[in-house]
């Protein structure tokens, strides 16, 4: 084969169950081919750090680029496991992925956005509203994020904290903590000023409610983790879905559940909602009185045998994996567990080589 064949070399990716299908071209990772084609393969960070695009391989052949090992382990890869952010095609595959169903992928558009609002909600949580061009339509599942696009081609992702807005001219939520030292936050917490555009990409993420399980629903959160579960609790009233939910939050202190009031104001109006706050380093001053600890561990406290739930978990990254882990031993199926890890930089510098 000339290098020019090589080039243009296309393989067909198939995903079992669903029998969904797409195509992959050389050098392009199948999970960047998958949201081209609207194919609705699980993902967080998009780059080899959070581990949550992996699924198992039942046929063909990959090469993986730089991943973190724990996002991916050698003898993970040598079982056959794909992280299909940072994996290309090297033949026509067949991959496993539970979580791909018929449903696609809304369109992948790029837009500028008006900030409209920059509201402080605590020490270092701020909300943005944004604008969307009349002109323009931005429809995503609730739950999904979008990204930032900086100068210098640096990207920051953020969840979409409210359910979809798809008419144009719409408004968006997001809730952004800050990271003392971060590129984009100390902007937020610093120089930014309403009425500033922003140039936004999205809508990404496979972190969305599945509707077609009518299982019982653990709503997971640490921080503004939080931010796209709030979208799934609107998703939830908006189409007066009334599968049980218990939301369990967790922050450091009182004060980093800078919604409490919201969610408290949702139990009157969602029968089928509980709500569990869990605070782990509390002082005495903050004068608290309800579940203390890891917030993962309070699901467990209440729910030793998971196999009958379906959770949706998002936050810092070590929450999530530690809620992973620790839930797959209470029984929870593999395939009910989703979640989005809030991985940053900071995650992302102990990169494996492939
Ligand atoms: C799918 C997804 C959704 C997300 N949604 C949200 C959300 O809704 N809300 C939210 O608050 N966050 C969210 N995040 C996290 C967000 O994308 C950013 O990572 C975060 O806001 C930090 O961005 P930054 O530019 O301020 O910091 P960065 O520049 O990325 O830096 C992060 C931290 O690492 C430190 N750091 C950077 N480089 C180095 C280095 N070389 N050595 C040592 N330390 C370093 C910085 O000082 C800082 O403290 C999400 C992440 C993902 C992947």
């Amino acid at each position: 084969m000339t290098p020019s064949e090589t080039m243009t070399t296309e393989f067909l990716i198939s995903i079992k169950p669903s029998e969904r299908s797409f195509t992959s071209g050389t050098g392009e990772t199948l999970l960047a081919a998958a949201i081209r084609q609207g194919v609705a393969l699980p993902y967080g960070c998009k780059d080899g750090a959070c581990g949550s695009c992996k699924c198992r391989k039942l046929s063909g052949l990959v090469q993986h680029g730089e991943h973190q090992s724990k996002a991916l382990s050698d003898e993970e890869e040598a079982a056959g496991m794909v992280l299909t952010c940072c994996a290309v095609a090297l033949s026509d595959m067949v991959l496993e992925s539970r979580q791909v169903t018929q449903t696609g992928s809304f369109p992948v558009k790029k837009m500028p956005a008006r900030l409209i609002e920059l509201e402080r909600k605590s020490a270092d949580v701020m909300l943005l509203r944004l604008q969307l061009p009349t002109n323009e339509s931005f429809s995503y599942h609730a739950g999904q994020y979008l990204d930032f696009m900086l100068p210098n081609g640096l990207r920051r992702s953020y969840s979409m904290a409210s359910a979809a807005a798809p008419l144009p001219g719409a408004t968006l939520e997001l809730h952004i903590r800050h990271l003392i030292g971060g590129v984009f936050t100390d902007r937020v917490f610093g120089a930014m000023k309403e009425k500033e555009i922003l140039r936004l990409e999205g809508p990404f993420g496979s972190f969305y409610l599945r509707e077609d399980s009518n299982k019982p629903i653990v709503l997971l959160a640490s921080g503004t983790g939080f931010a796209p579960i709030k979208a799934i609790l609107e998703y939830l009233q908006l189409k007066s879905i009334t599968r049980p939910a218990t939301l369990y939050w967790g922050g450091r202190r009182p004060q980093d559940l800078y919604l409490d009031d919201w969610v408290r104001s949702k139990l009157d109006e969602m029968p089928q909602l509980r709500y569990v706050p869990v605070v782990s380093d509390a002082l005495p001053e903050d004068q608290w009185s309800g579940r203390s600890g890891f917030v993962h561990l309070a699901v467990l406290q209440d729910m030793p045998d998971l196999s009958a739930y379906q959770v949706y978990a998002c936050g810092v990254p070590i929450m999530v994996e530690s809620a992973q882990r620790d839930f797959a031993q209470a029984g929870l199926p593999p395939e009910e567990f989703y979640a989005d890890a809030f991985t940053s930089e900071s995650d992302k510098l102990t990169k494996a080589t492939p």
